[in-house]
């Protein structure tokens, strides 16, 4: 018989679990999260206040957890922290410990390969296999936390296009921020997507309020067709999407940017984005633009833009109007940066 992975239940699917299928008191919900969450065990036996009949009734019919840490690579450059897990049906899982931003920050991956292909990323030359559980999801962070302590902010960001994996994921954002679980802010999750259209548009119903990037990477249709292989929505679409994001959730959504050399980093190119943008008057309020030098991956030729290249495509974004940072890769020496998560 299967075991439920407490890891991916909600508070509340935990009480029916607890109240209907156990048929025990309510409150035993409140101790099993307690020490899941607050005191970060995931050994049954040892949730000493529970009477020893449940602890074993708890033991035959779940879990905590199903990822097995296989290996942990640690960046000479920067400290930051590539965890690599291997699933119950054996495929690896990576996310990424980046203690150097402001915040201690974890990246997490959302599905086994990705469907979209984006020339630039490593995930994208993969095979898609499958969407990962809730509980894989937020075991991540979990197996993270208990290795290095508090994390200040979570990033949608590893291997897979998060809205791909809609349910899994808008779960595990609830998980993560459930004060008697994670207890982490709405502004310290940010959720990206290379801009499932519809699923922007639900995801900003929801209200969960975490912020949003949309990673863009061109200026015209026709080149992010090539780009971003399979995904069939159009610029205009997308970023009227995010419009909507940010005036629901009252927060500014992040358009990223990798820039490739000589393939869209150019000045003019960063007309066109411009123009682009300018279409729709009211982004200005609403946006700001993460530039992302090109990380390189195996079996791919693209070069990476000249350090001035990138700076001058910076400056004409910002004297535009629009508020614009460069992005700082982290773990390049590990293969832990941007697009080059893969297995
Ligand atoms: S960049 Fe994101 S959406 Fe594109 S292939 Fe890589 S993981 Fe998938």
């Amino acid at each position: 018989m299967q075991k439920i992975d407490l890891l991916g239940c909600t508070k509340e699917e935990i009480k029916d679990f607890v109240t209907v299928k156990l048929k025990e008191k309510e409150y035993r919900t409140k101790q099993i999260v307690h020490w899941i969450y607050k005191k970060r065990v995931t050994d049954i036996i040892n949730f000493t206040d529970l009477p020893a009949g449940l602890r074993d009734k708890l033991t035959h019919l779940v879990q905590i957890g199903s990822l097995q840490l296989i290996s942990k690579e640690i960046s000479q450059l920067d400290g930051t922290t590539r965890y690599n897990f291997k699933t119950q049906d054996n495929y690896i899982v990576s996310c990424v410990y980046i203690p150097k931003l402001e915040r201690k920050v974890v990246c997490i991956s959302t599905q086994i390969g990705c469907s979209v292909g984006c020339v630039f990323c490593h995930s994208g030359k993969m095979y898609f296999v499958r969407n990962l559980t809730t509980g894989e999801i937020v075991e991540q962070v979990y197996a993270v936390r208990k290795d290095v302590g508090e994390i200040n902010g979570i990033l949608y960001m590893g291997m897979g296009e998060p809205l791909l994996n809609y349910d899994n994921v808008v779960k595990s954002i609830k998980i993560f921020l459930d004060t008697d679980m994670f207890a982490m802010s709405k502004r310290r999750i940010t959720v990206s997507t290379v801009g499932v259209v519809p699923n922007i548009y639900r995801l900003a119903d929801e209200k969960l309020g975490v912020k949003l990037a949309i990673s863009l990477h061109s200026y015209n249709d026709e080149q992010r067709k090539w780009l971003v292989k399979r995904l069939k929505f159009k610029l205009n679409e997308i970023l009227e999407a995010g419009v909507y994001y940010a005036e629901v959730t009252k927060t500014k959504f992040t358009i990223e940017y990798v820039l490739i050399g000589e393939i869209n980093d150019s000045e003019e190119h960063a007309k066109f984005l411009v123009k682009l943008l300018d279409k729709l008057p009211k982004i200005r309020k609403f946006v700001k633009i993460n530039l992302i030098p090109y990380n390189t991956i195996p079996e791919e030729k693209f070069i990476q833009s000249k350090l001035d290249t990138i700076e001058k495509f910076k400056q004409i974004l910002v004297t535009n109007g629009y508020l614009t940072f460069i992005r700082k890769p982290y773990g390049n020496d590990i293969n832990a940066a941007c697009g080059q998560l893969g297995f």
